[in-house]
């Protein structure tokens, strides 16, 4: 058990089975998580003196030794669309960001799990700013929490996807506990389909997921042949289309869901040719997918184009006509920089980068 002078134990860190643990630790039952969790997430209330179905001890204990901490929003900006970012600081001047998207019958909210990004994808803005560190559960569901507490009953966060800065699947453990949380019914419930996870394509990772934390899966994929992936997607070279593919294929038969979303950024004159849509639907033909193409978002010295509005048109005709469902995703609150690989929030101490990716290694694992 811990001393006074200890850091408080921040309890948005704990997922329903951490908090049990951390209360039978403690010599109470586990039921108290289920108690603890209402107050918080239901019952908005964060001032342990008010949790009333608490005993007064446990109540004084975790006064003095616990806190309810969500990250604090900077900055709040809201496009034309509707379409709002938030800026939201991390400590020591690193800020990241999340972005809600409100549509008629749902309402999404794009949520980071790193403070930057490690994998140097070259069209990504988030890539340019380098990594700085995971970010912790607190961090990540308080994105949740907060944005919630902003925009407040009428509209509901019904979806959630891991598609903001970072890369989920390194920072795994934080991720999971945080997804979990999400869908705890005493938590906010959201159904396993509404919470979505984008990775670049973190081959282990991935094969280690539907085991801890059953999600909707999406794969960045935006190359359909390793030469091409290995320049966009730099993580392709540690683990090749091949692998990637079986991967999939294995995510898409452990659940009762049907396929897999393969992101594919539009990029005029590198990935959008008539060869190139063919080469996707060879690719692809064995894996339950669908296809959603992204058209390409310009920032500052990036060096590609976004290909043209008839070229994204014929593409999606050739997947579709082969037979995927093929979806071209709108873009969203672009005048306030908060649409796909536009996020960048503000990364202070960059040099873990090289770090980070000599762990992940730079040649083929066989
Ligand atoms: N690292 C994860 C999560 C980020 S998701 C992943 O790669 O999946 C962000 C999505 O936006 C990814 O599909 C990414 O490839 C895409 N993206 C990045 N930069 C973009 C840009 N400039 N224009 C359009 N889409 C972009």
């Amino acid at each position: 058990m811990q001393t006074p002078e200890q850091e408080p134990v921040n309890l948005l860190n704990f997922d329903r089975k951490g908090l049990a643990d951390f209360f039978v630790a403690m010599g109470e039952k586990p039921f108290r998580a289920t108690q603890l969790l209402k107050w918080i997430y239901q019952e908005d209330v964060t001032d342990f003196a008010q949790m009333t179905n608490l005993s007064k001890s446990l109540r004084t204990y975790l006064t003095e030794h616990c806190t309810i901490t969500a990250p604090e929003i900077l900055i709040e900006q809201v496009a034309s669309d509707g379409t709002t970012k938030w800026v939201v600081e991390m400590g020591l001047g690193n800020r990241i960001e999340s972005v809600f998207i409100p549509e008629e019958k749902r309402g999404t909210l794009c949520v980071s799990s790193q403070i930057g990004c490690a994998l140097a994808c070259t069209f990504c803005s988030t890539a340019q700013q380098g990594f700085n560190r995971n970010l912790s559960v607190a961090e990540i569901i308080g994105q949740l929490y907060v944005a919630q507490k902003r925009l407040g009953e009428n509209r509901r966060i019904t979806n959630v996807v891991m598609m903001g800065m970072g890369e989920p699947l390194l920072n795994f453990d934080n991720v999971v506990a945080a997804m979990n949380l999400m869908m705890d019914d005493f938590t906010f419930g959201l159904s396993k389909r509404r919470v979505t996870l984008s990775t670049s394509g973190v081959v282990p990772a991935m094969n280690r997921l539907h085991a801890v934390c059953d999600v909707s899966m999406a794969v960045s994929l935006h190359a359909a042949n390793d030469a091409l992936r290995d320049e966009l997607v730099p993580i392709n070279q540690k683990y090749p289309l091949e692998q990637l593919m079986a991967a999939c294929k294995d995510y898409a038969n452990k659940g009762p869901r049907k396929h897999i979303t393969f992101e594919y950024v539009m990029l005029a004159g590198i990935n959008d040719s008539v060869h190139d849509a063919r080469a996707l639907l060879k690719l692809l033909k064995d894996v339950p997918a669908k296809i959603n193409l992204i058209p390409f978002n310009p920032f500052p010295d990036s060096s590609y184009l976004c290909s043209s509005r008839p070229v994204i048109i014929r593409f999606k005709d050739i997947l579709y006509k082969g037979g995927i469902i093929t979806t071209i995703r709108k873009t969203r609150g672009d005048d306030i920089d908060a649409a796909c690989g536009q996020l960048v929030g503000k990364v202070k101490d960059k040099s873990r980068r090289h770090l980070k990716l000599q762990q992940m290694g730079s040649s083929r694992a066989g």
